[in-house]
Formats: structure tokens, sequence, C-alpha cells
């Protein structure tokens, strides 16, 4: 993994969307790619031991000409380390930019961390909560709710973003600053359906993609690899829309269960045994025997790099939704086009936490907040109209979804960048 340079992998998708576009001007594409601002910052914390320890922290501004940075701050340790760390959130700064223009929620693209394992580390909460607040000071002077609003993301949760307000507020003046960042416990100003965003967008973007191709939801045969957040809330909505579940993995394991089961069973099941694995009446199977099985609907829901040209060539299904992001390599791509199954690319189809997150800044901004029906059919409105914008342009220019999602996206932020030009 450290041998690849995501910023690189990043930066060549906006490269083949502005051919597709025809934008040929070198400065032009150097702008979409390069971040605006990448910010590295010392952390030093008294740990426990009355030891000081210095932290190294990142923040990577890529594009705000359709609103402020949004994206998500991680604290993780990529084996490439802190250079890696550097790569990677430039890289995902860009994809959060594309991410929020395919669905137009008017934010720009931003992501940040600090290199930290804290679950490898067992790092206690007071140094967890001291490495939070001195990192939210060192980024109080670029981030704020119109400037740049930051998200959980790997390793953190509602509990940082709340040190993160709460400092943020304090340095401000005491100003109540709910909007500085997303992801906030309810009682802190988060918003109602976070918790479910990713998967009931995902859900949304199926329900589209089988009415591009005709495919009834009555019975289909749905596969989620994952059972975490995203893919287990997926698997609950499209029940609901009258799917099937048939498949599920976790980190121990991949079960089919040919006549279907209901997800709450295996939710149960899985709180109780802690995995999947064994589920009465499943069969278990490898992973490469998940992913292929014959159905409907896969949903890879897990981990970054799952299909390769391999387990493309096998696919037996009619429609991808990618509520992981990075679950296809890109060698795969033109296998799964040609064996004309739909993909919804991750920035697309994982985009409805984004939408909330969104969401739950404008609630902020109002002080007044909507009830969960709301939000929900207000992120849908979002991300059927991305799905059939994008649907159209794979159409028009007969490419597959994620480069048509990446043309939508590329688009809407050079339209953006036109109106308002160079200044100063
Ligand atoms: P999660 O931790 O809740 O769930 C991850 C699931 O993957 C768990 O069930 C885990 O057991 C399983 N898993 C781990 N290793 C596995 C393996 N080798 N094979 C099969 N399953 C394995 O995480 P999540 O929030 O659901 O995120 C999953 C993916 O969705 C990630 O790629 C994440 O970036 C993406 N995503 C999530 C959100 C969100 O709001 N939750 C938003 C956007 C994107």
């Amino acid at each position: 993994m450290a041998n690849v340079d995501p910023f690189e992998n990043a930066s060549q998708q906006v490269h083949d969307a502005c051919d597709i576009l025809g934008i040929k001007d070198k400065g032009m594409r150097d702008y979409l790619t390069m971040p605006n601002r990448l910010l590295r910052v010392k952390l030093p914390v008294k740990m426990d031991n009355g030891k000081i320890r210095v932290f190294t922290g990142f923040r990577s501004q890529h594009n705000n000409d359709r609103g402020p940075y949004k994206g998500g701050i991680r604290y993780f340790d990529p084996e490439g380390g802190v250079k890696y760390m550097e790569r990677e959130v430039m890289a995902l700064s860009s994809w959060m930019t594309w991410k929020c223009a395919v669905v137009d929620v008017p934010l720009g693209g931003g992501k940040g961390g600090v290199f930290v394992n804290p679950k490898k580390e067992k790092l206690s909460e007071g140094e967890l909560e001291r490495i939070t607040r001195r990192f939210a000071y060192m980024l109080s002077e670029v981030i704020g709710p119109g400037k740049d609003i930051p998200a959980p993301d790997v390793y953190t949760t509602g509990k940082e973003m709340t040190q993160i307000m709460d400092t943020f507020s304090k340095l401000n003046e005491n100003k109540y600053s709910p909007g500085v960042i997303t992801g906030k416990p309810i009682s802190m100003g988060g918003s109602l359906a976070r918790n479910v965003a990713t998967g009931l967008g995902a859900a949304y973007c199926v329900r589209e993609a089988a009415k591009s191709i005709k495919l009834k939801l009555k019975g289909a045969k749905v596969v989620l690899q994952g059972f975490g957040n995203a893919s287990t809330f997926a698997g609950e909505y499209l029940e609901k829309m009258g799917a099937k579940v048939i498949g599920a993995s976790d980190s121990k394991g991949s079960i089919i269960v040919q006549n279907g089961f209901k997800v709450n069973k295996l939710i149960e099941y899985k709180k109780n045994r802690g995995s999947v694995v064994g589920f009465p009446g499943s069969k278990k199977v490898s992973t490469e025997q998940l992913l292929t099985t014959k159905c409907d609907i896969l949903i890879p829901g897990a981990l970054e790099n799952q299909i390769d040209k391999k387990i493309a060539a096998k696919l037996q299904c009619k429609i991808i939704a990618e509520a992981a992001n990075g679950p296809t390599l890109p060698e795969a791509d033109p296998i799964i086009y040609q064996k004309k199954i739909i993909v919804v690319p991750d920035i697309l189809a994982n985009s409805g936490g984004v939408c909330i997150s969104y969401l739950e800044w404008v609630q902020n901004n109002m002080g007044y907040y909507w009830s969960f029906e709301e939000v929900a059919n207000k992120m849908e409105a979002n991300i059927t109209r991305g799905f059939r914008d994008t649907h159209a342009l794979s159409k028009k220019h007969k490419i597959d979804m994620r480069r048509a999602a990446m043309v939508l996206a590329v688009g809407r932020v050079v339209e953006a960048f036109n109106q308002k030009g160079i200044w100063p």
C-alpha cells in the first residue's frame, strides 16, 4: 500500500475527467489537482507519564470554489508513515471536493488528521483529549463555520468533534459555534439520521440504478461485504424496499444463506457472538465466493481494493453500489463495464454521510432542527439528482459511472471557478 501514491491516483482521475471535458490547459489542471492549502502542525502533548510527546497533524484544504472545505479528521498511522499520511490527506481532500460536487452540496473538499493510532497505543481519555484540543488550537485559524468544517473519520467520534467545537468556541470569544464541525452527538447540535446516512444513501442509489436497468427490487438478491455501519443500514433499507439479503461478511469470514435472512436477526447474532460466521442456516464461504456469488446487487461496504480483475471477471451481479471507499481497483473497471454491470461509484454511493453532514451544518447555522424524515427526504433529493445527472453523462459520453461522476463533479467546480475568476 505504501508504494502507491494516493495523491497521484486522485490526480489521475481529475486528468481523465479533464480529457473528457476538453480541458487542455495545464494551469487549469494544476489548479484542479493541487490542494489550495496544506497545513502541517506540531502538537506537543503532556502524556500521563509526565513526559512530552510531539505528534504531527495535517489539514489539507483542496478546493472551496463551491463552499467551505468539508472533510474528516482521522487519527491513524498508515504504514507508509507521516510522509504517506500527508499524501493520503491530500488525496482524500481531493475526493471530498468531487464527492460534494457530484451530489451538489455547496461545500468544498478537505481532510486532515493526526499521525497516531489510539486503538493500537491504548491512549487514555485524557491523552486523547489533550491531542484533540491541541490540534483544534493549531487549526483554529483555518477552520470555522464559513471556512472549513471537519467531521469524524477513522478512529475519531462525536466525542472528539465536541472537544474541537468547544475549543474553537472558547478561542472565539466563547461564541457558541456548532457549525464549525459536524458528526456531533445530537445533544451537541448533531443531526437526526446521521447514523443511518451512508447506508440509506447507498440504498437510494441502488433504487435508482435498479430503475435504470428495469430491475424490480422486490425479491432482488443482495450481498453485503462487511457488516458495519454502512453495510447493515444499506441492507436494512433495501430490505424495506423489498429486496432480500443473502450474504454478508466481517473480518472473521463470509456467509451465504441461499433463501435470504433478516438483517436485524444477523445484527443480533453478531452482537451476541462477535461475528456473522456461524449464523444458523448459513454456509461459510471465501471472500471471493461471497463477492462472485449470483445475486442482483453487490454492496462492497468494508474495505478498499476488494475487486480486482480476477474477481471482476467472475462477478455475477447486475448492480454494484460502493458503500466503502475505493473497493474496486482501476484494473477491474473496464471488465465490469464490458459485463454491463452498473457501478455506483463510491463518491456517489457513500455520499449520504456528507449530505447529512451538510444538513447538520445548515441546521446549526439556522439554530432550527428538522425531524428525521425531513433530513432523510432532503438527502434523498440530493442523492437521486446526483445519480440521475451521473447516469445521463455516462450515457452521453459512453463511459462508466465512475468516470461520469468525476466529469460531473469536475465540470461543476470549473463552472464555479469560472464565475469567480482569480483575485487577487
Ligand atoms: P464499520 O467499522 O462500521 O464496519 C466495517 C465492517 O467491515 C465491519 O463489519 C468489519 O468487520 C468489516 N470488515 C473488516 N475487515 C473485513 C474483511 N477483511 N472482510 C470483510 N469484512 C471486513 O465501518 P463503516 O463506517 O461501515 O465503513 C465501511 C466503509 O464505508 C469504509 O470504506 C468507509 O470509509 C466507508 N464509508 C463509511 C461512511 C460512514 O458514514 N460510516 C461514510 C463514507 C464511507
